[in-house]
């Protein structure tokens, strides 16, 4: 029985220092990520009249949305956040 907690004690700290080493991974990955899309945003003021709009993610300027000038937006449109920033945010990583 003893053994029994300390396994599940240890498996606990594994899974910590696991999140811990993703965590640290994945905001690393996020800041490369940053680095390199941020020259390919486009200012949309910048286009001409009736381009698309292009919007990018909040926390890594990913290319998100490309929508007509008279798109209409809603609370999901533009997206404002890329997949894998998403789901960043839904482990709490964003703070
Ligand atoms: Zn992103």
């Amino acid at each position: 029985m003893i053994m029994k907690e300390l396994i599940d004690r240890k498996e606990v700290n594994d899974m910590t220092l696991a999140t811990e080493k993703d965590k640290a991974f994945a905001l690393a990955e996020l800041s490369r990520r940053k680095i390199e899309n941020t020259p390919k945003v486009i200012d949309n003021r910048s286009l001409y009249a009736g381009s698309d709009m292009y919007f990018y993610c909040d926390y890594c300027k990913a290319l998100t949305d490309q929508l007509p000038e008279d798109y209409i937006p809603d609370p999901d449109t533009p997206k404002k956040i890329c997949d894998e920033c998403q789901s960043l945010k839904d482990l709490g990583w964003m703070e």
